[in-house]
């Protein structure tokens, strides 16, 4: 188990503990042996510098169309994919609307890093759970959720998103969207305790 390790020796050099010992939690919930296979696994980044187009980053100010090429579109839910850019096409027609994607598919390595932020940020393990998925929780990492980048593109699709099966999941949430219901059908009720 080189990974954990590793992680644990940076996790205490930063003083956290707690935060190695997710990362074990994680690897002996997923049984995972990527760390001794060929492949391997990327540690968990300790800067945002380090985070890059192939963990599905999309730095802060910018966002990504639909047609884009870079993995946090490409390597989304194909279904999920085809509905937006349904709706894309909908809302450009019928109101000059671009749905733009802030944060799409994300690499386990980048929900990783959102949740050792938190950690750092609210004290604890226990309470950065409040706030953020770990790992492959997040509907992020499965390429089942996208945030959308402006408020007309948020609006058009909590209004018509259901069209295309496109639902808001957290009523705190207004900019996460997934998709939760047969095209024409209604969305669930909205859930309360969005960490997305
Ligand atoms: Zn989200």
């Amino acid at each position: 188990m080189r990974l954990p390790r590793r992680a644990s020796v940076a996790s205490a050099r930063r003083g956290l503990l707690p935060v190695a010992l997710t990362l074990s939690a994680l690897f002996a919930l997923t049984g995972c042996t990527a760390a001794t296979s060929a492949v391997g696994v990327a540690p968990v980044p300790t800067d945002v510098s380090q985070l890059t187009d192939d963990d599905g980053y999309i730095a802060d100010g910018t966002s990504l169309t639909l047609d884009s090429r870079l993995p946090a579109i490409q390597r989304l839910d194909p279904n999920l994919l085809e509905a937006l850019r349904e709706a894309d096409r909908a809302a450009v027609d019928e109101r000059g609307t671009t749905i733009t994607i802030v944060d799409g598919w994300r690499s386990l390595r980048y929900q990783e890093f959102l949740f050792e932020q938190a950690v750092q940020k609210y004290g604890s393990e226990h309470e950065a759970e409040r706030w953020v998925k770990r790992g492959a929780d997040s509907a992020h990492v499965s390429g089942h959720a996208v945030d959308i980048g402006t408020a007309d593109a948020m609006d058009f699709l909590s209004r018509f998103g259901s069209e295309w099966g496109i639902c808001q999941i957290y009523a705190n949430e207004a900019w996460h969207f997934e998709l939760a219901t047969t095209p024409g059908g209604e969305c669930p009720a909205m859930r309360a305790d969005g960490r997305g």
